[in-house]
């Protein structure tokens, strides 16, 4: 089995001297901890996590966003270059607060992963149902369209990417997908890698929506969830190294 990916996304929070503390804790309770770690922080904060993630090798840096062209007059873009100038290994393409918020596309996101991978980024690509969407019946559509869109841009490595299933009425909200509701969707996303590349074991599917120290253990225990993407808890060191001591037994 391969090891778990435990990824925070910090969203807009922070600050030099809360990042400091946070980083120094986690790293701090980590020791023996057999899973992949990273953690995806305000661009404005890439060059100070860059330091202090300075050598040691068990959590990675990442970006929440990409920009989906690659230089020129794009005002307030990152391009994937640029992450790559921080030591960026892994960034969030296509998150729904992006999608809501900014109107992207699944065209748009798939050209997001594809920068990523040209510049040697991971993505992780993130596709999720509505509250509507699931109350209609329409769950497994939706994700299905969405990662098409990325299988059709990326096909030809597929394989490098992350996904991670985030259902929208999960984020943030504190309701948690069911272990078994996890795992039906994440079953599908994984047939549907499996119809696309023949490494598709290779690629991880987390779960992300408000997943926490008291229920990770048992969605991370799920056959087809690979880790998890955590926004609120990724804000609390004990909370996150709890996970991160899930992602370690269920390894
Ligand atoms: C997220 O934003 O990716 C997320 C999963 O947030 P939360 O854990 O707070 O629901």
């Amino acid at each position: 089995m391969k090891q778990k990916l435990i990824a925070g996304n910090w969203k807009m929070n922070g600050s030099l001297a809360a990042n400091a503390s946070l980083l120094q804790a986690v790293l701090d309770g980590s020791k023996g901890m057999n899973c992949h770690v990273a953690v995806c922080v305000p661009s404005a904060y890439l060059a100070q996590v860059q330091v202090l993630l300075a050598g040691q090798s068990l959590i990675a840096l990442g970006s929440q966003d990409v920009s989906a062209q690659e230089v020129g007059a794009f005002t307030g873009e990152i391009s994937a270059g640029m992450l790559k100038d921080f030591a960026v290994r892994y960034a969030i393409v296509g998150h729904s607060e992006r999608r809501q918020y900014h109107a992207e596309t699944d065209a748009t996101v798939a050209l997001k992963a594809q920068r990523a991978l040209s510049a040697g980024i991971t993505p992780i690509v993130c596709v999720g149902e509505t509250l509507a969407d699931r109350q209609a019946g329409q769950t497994e559509e939706v994700v299905r369209r969405q990662l098409a869109a990325i299988i059709h841009t990326n096909g030809h490595c597929i394989s490098e990417i992350v996904v991670a299933y985030e259902p929208v009425w999960a984020i943030g909200t504190g309701l948690t997908a069911t272990p078994e509701q996890a795992q039906e969707v994440h079953a599908v996303l994984r047939a549907q890698l499996k119809a696309a590349t023949s490494n598709s074991d290779r690629i991880s599917i987390l779960y992300g929506g408000s997943m926490n120290a008291a229920n990770a253990a048992q969605l991370l225990a799920q056959a087809d969830i690979d880790g998890g993407l955590i926004g609120g808890a990724a804000l609390k060191s004990t909370d996150f190294l709890a996970i991160m001591a899930a992602g370690s037994k269920t390894a």
